[in-house]
């Protein structure tokens, strides 16, 4: 499950009509969402949509290995997995150029640096460290952690990573 930022102001505008990227094959995994124009940092890209679900709700959907579920606050979760949602297409990146931002409850993704058109849109999913060795990366990315986690966390990982190499199952979690 995703956390994001919190923003205090109202959420931004958008022109709906105007697509900023296709949906096409993507060397990270599956389908990813690729700019169709130049992109300027700070600039609204998409509202990450999907289904307001409970917390006991969400548990039962993430064990089934939905990954689009985003923390909105103690009581609600968002399901992106819907069909319009196209913001779901976005990939996960150890270096990303966009991020998502909570404002109130709805999740909107925003570019963090200048985008060029044909470039792959990616955020950091945020994962927390709980079993972050399910979930693989494959960003290639100079600096891809080999796993999806939050930024907050991703010293942490490098050291354990150090300590305990992926794919070494012979010792146990302290
Ligand atoms: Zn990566």
């Amino acid at each position: 499950m995703s956390d994001v930022a919190t923003q205090t102001d109202s959420p931004p505008e958008m022109e709906r009509h105007e697509a900023r990227f296709a949906v096409l094959d993507s060397p990270i995994e599956g389908r990813g969402a690729f700019a169709v124009k130049f992109i300027a940092k700070g600039e609204t890209i998409a509202e990450y949509t999907g289904e307001r679900i409970s917390k006991a709700e969400s548990d039962r959907r993430c064990e089934d290995g939905n990954p689009y579920i985003f923390n909105i606050d103690d009581e609600w979760d968002l399901d992106g997995n819907v069909p319009d949602n196209a913001a779901r297409f976005l990939n996960h990146s150890c270096d990303p150029n966009c991020e998502a931002l909570d404002y109130d409850g709805q999740i909107w993704i925003e570019a963090i640096r200048d985008i060029r058109p044909g470039e792959e849109l990616t955020f950091n999913y945020g994962y927390s460290l709980d079993d972050y060795r399910d979930h693989p990366c494959g960003c290639g990315k100079p600096n891809c952690l080999g796993f999806i986690v939050a930024v907050e966390h991703q010293e942490q990982v490098r050291r354990e990573l150090v300590e305990r190499p992926a794919g070494d199952a012979s010792e146990k979690e302290q």
